[in-house]
């Protein structure tokens, strides 16, 4: 197939019929089939999520289409699920192609895309081995149960004692064991007892780390930049720093880079910036190309010479369609330059954007295509920037209620995010001045 450029993606984006970027709710109310839909999700889905009033359709590069035909311009990518644009050309190509060859074969036998994946997981991580597996919640899993059995087998901690240290505002997923580690009081309410031998120190301090270290401690779990905490990025050496207390205390370092690895902050892995190499790294989310579940815990041979067959599983893990989907992903990450591009466009928004600083925004932060626009609570929560950025054809979303985050696909074209620029510096000033006028 041949490749075609983000402009490609971008000019078929705008020959779609009827289309007109935005929706402003109050000239073009949600239509008829859009409410429809909409009812029959609140009626007969379970109500874990409030999204927002947009019903989308189709999607294509960095653009995406509602029911109705109105575009908005993706700065979200499905929480860097879709680094490399929707509907990826290569990547559709991968998964198409697989799809007619072999799908699932299970891990009862071996299959001829899997053991490809691995090798190129080990070589690009520099560590030796990988595990693979579906969602990432279930690839932090397994980090936690590798983490605990090399406490226990190799560490010589005692059986059913190990400790695993997260970090305050950490997000990992949402199964029981991770939300253990949780501290968002909504995560865990109600769905307690937790599993023992979790704690938590604050974010970007290491002299808590090695103050929270026992001999009973097998691993620190930490997010190199915090996501769904509100992009935050820790002091300059704080992973260094880390790492060399874990190894000082034979305690292993595990990177969740779930959400920052593969490009989304400037670099391969966000752990990069810091020079280190953790005993093991959990891969996702962009892993998948945006068309399936994909991910992966990469680890030395330390970690993981304690799985033994049996020990652990997934029947869709490592199955050959994901495998051959997830190469194409690296392939277009790799071979399309989008490292760099992350870096080089994210450092030229992060410049644009930071002049908004004052007023209502706090702070603008991030790494690469990592960013996050803080408002003051003083004036605002960041829901209403969102919505202001809805109507005007600008998909993001809010985190920790103060924070506008800010993700697009890796490979959006310039054009594209120096418009998204404008539409951003514009919904500021209107929120300031009518913050203003209702003061
Ligand atoms: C999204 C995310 C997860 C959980 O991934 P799921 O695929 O939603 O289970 C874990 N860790 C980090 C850092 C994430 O951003």
């Amino acid at each position: 197939m041949a490749t075609r450029t983000s402009d490609d993606l971008r000019a078929d984006a705008a020959r779609a019929p009827g289309t007109d970027i935005g929706r402003d709710p109050v000239s073009q109310p949600l239509s008829d089939a859009a409410l429809d839909l909409i009812g029959r999700e609140k009626t007969f889905g379970a109500r874990n999520y409030d999204p927002l009033p947009v019903v989308l359709a189709r999607g294509q590069g960095s653009w995406l289409a509602d029911v109705d035909g109105h575009r908005y311009l993706d700065l979200m990518s499905a929480y860097s699920a879709v680094s490399f644009g929707h509907a990826n050309p290569r990547i559709v190509g991968a998964l198409v192609a697989q799809a007619q060859q072999l799908g699932v074969t299970s891990r009862a036998y071996y299959n001829d895309e899997l053991p490809l994946l691995l090798e190129r997981l080990a070589q690009l991580t520099g560590l030796d081995r990988a595990l693979p597996a579906n969602g990432g919640a279930e690839a932090v899993e397994t980090a936690m149960k590798a983490a605990r059995k090399w406490g226990h087998k190799i560490k010589g901690i005692p059986e059913g004692r190990a400790e695993i240290i997260g970090c305050q505002g950490n997000f990992h997923g949402r199964t029981i064991a991770v939300i253990g580690l949780s501290t968002e009081p909504q995560y865990r309410d109600g769905f307690g007892p937790f599993p023992p031998g979790l704690s938590t120190i604050p974010y970007g301090d290491a002299d808590a780390l090695e103050r929270a270290i026992t001999p009973r401690t097998a691993a620190f779990l930490v997010e190199p930049i915090q996501g769904e905490g509100g992009i935050v990025v820790p002091p300059e050496g704080y992973l260094a720093r880390s790492l060399e207390i874990c190894r000082k205390h034979r305690v292993l370092m595990i990177c969740d880079e779930i959400q920052t690895g593969l490009g989304r902050t400037g670099r391969f892995l966000a752990s990069e910036y810091d020079g280190v190499k953790p005993d093991g790294v959990i891969l996702g989310k962009a892993l998948g190309g945006g068309l399936l579940p994909v991910s992966a815990f990469v680890a030395t041979h330390d970690v993981m010479q304690v799985f033994h067959p049996g020990d652990h599983g997934s029947t869709f893990g490592g199955n050959p369609l994901a495998s051959a989907v997830a190469m194409a992903s690296l392939d277009v990450l790799f071979e399309e330059r989008l490292i760099e591009r992350s870096a080089s466009l994210g450092e030229w928004m992060l410049g644009e954007l930071q002049d908004l600083r004052g007023g209502v925004v706090k702070d603008v932060r991030g790494r690469g295509l990592f960013l996050g626009i803080e408002v003051d609570e003083r004036y605002t929560t960041a829901r209403p920037v969102v919505d202001r950025l809805l109507a005007r054809g600008i998909l993001s979303k809010d985190t920790h209620d103060t924070v506008v985050r800010i993700a697009p696909p890796l490979n959006i074209p310039r054009d594209d995010l120096a418009w998204a620029i404008g539409e951003i510096r514009t919904v500021f000033r209107e929120l300031e001045r009518d913050l203003k006028r209702a003061a």
